[in-house]
């Protein structure tokens, strides 16, 4: 069975201004580190199609997509927020983000891929049902586990998001469906400081100070996340996979490296093995040391890829 590596070149044309840490060179350090590795050349290399408005408004309002289509720029970039910004392609980029996602999803559950994993941008965790932000216009994980909930069997599925940054987008669209178990580690007290401390059966908000070291975080995966992922029992599993609480992240202040990533994905894998038929999407969030992020990729996809 194979891993699926889904992206597009044109999700390297939305470009927030040469400072701006949410970069292409994020996916173009990917790219490099996979090839030189060779580890590209063991996954089906899949191009991404964009997403139709239909499958966008599985997880976000009408209204929330019209006025991203109203601001979008002709030239230059236009703010949604002091840290999100449109360019003329980023809505381009955008809905072959969330296009890369379905795609990954169809691969998986038709059987043609074990699992995959989306090199996609904008990310999207943090944008909510309605509203853009922190660098996400719309939530890719968010509308691919939508589209996975209307396939034929699939009642069941979880969002285990690893980002330094809480969920806070994932949370507000799923906060009321108890088919989606949402686990998330991130760094606190710090952005975005929205649904942090809601209470719901079926998000699992975990907390980690910051400058703690990389076993709070292994115990939050093993005595939060593991019990619940039993509990769920999902029919597949979707990643938000942001590098960010790499050591060498200059975003936040956690102290994973890419062993850390690489054991919270065997951690996952041998739940998708025990409850999902080993289905697994991975996808892009943040990361932002291109270096560190490439080589928590590549770990990440080691493990998926069964090396
Ligand atoms: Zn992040």
């Amino acid at each position: 069975m194979t891993t699926a590596y889904i992206t597009h070149e044109d999700c390297l044309l939305h470009n927030m201004g040469p400072d701006h840490p949410e970069s292409p060179v994020r996916l173009q350090a990917i790219r490099k580190v996979l090839e030189r590795t060779g580890l590209m050349d063991h996954m089906d290399q899949l191009t991404a199609v964009p997403a139709t408005a239909e499958q966008i408004q599985l997880a976000h309002a009408k209204l929330h997509q019209k006025k991203l289509e109203m601001k979008l720029p002709r030239e230059g970039v236009v703010y949604t927020d002091e840290d999100t910004a449109l360019c003329p392609h980023s809505l381009d980029a955008a809905h072959l983000a969330v296009g890369g996602v379905i795609l990954a999803t169809n691969r998986v559950l038709s059987g043609k891929a074990q699992n995959a994993f989306c090199a996609v941008r904008p990310p999207g965790h943090h944008a909510e049902y309605n509203l853009p932000m922190g660098f996400c216009f719309y939530n890719n994980v968010a509308i691919g586990a939508c589209h996975a909930l209307l396939q034929e069997g699939i009642e069941r599925v979880a969002v285990l998001d690893f980002d330094v940054h809480h969920c806070n987008g994932t949370v507000d669209i799923f906060k009321d469906r108890p088919e989606v178990l949402v686990c998330s580690t991130f760094q606190y007290p710090y952005y975005p400081e929205r649904y942090c401390e809601i209470e719901r059966p079926n998000i699992v908000n975990c907390p980690i100070a910051a400058h703690s070291d990389n076993l709070v975080f292994r115990k939050a995966i093993e005595e939060c996340w593991l019990p619940a992922l039993e509990a769920h029992k999902p029919d597949i599993i979707f990643i938000s996979a942001g590098f960010d609480a790499h050591k060498e992240d200059p975003m936040a202040d956690l102290n994973l490296d890419e062993e850390d990533y690489r054991w919270v994905t065997q951690q996952i894998m041998q739940m998708a093995e025990k409850h999902s038929q080993k289905r697994i999407v991975s996808v892009l969030e943040g990361g932002y040391n291109p270096v560190a992020l490439a080589f928590s990729v590549q770990a990440h996809l080691e493990v998926l890829a069964g090396f």
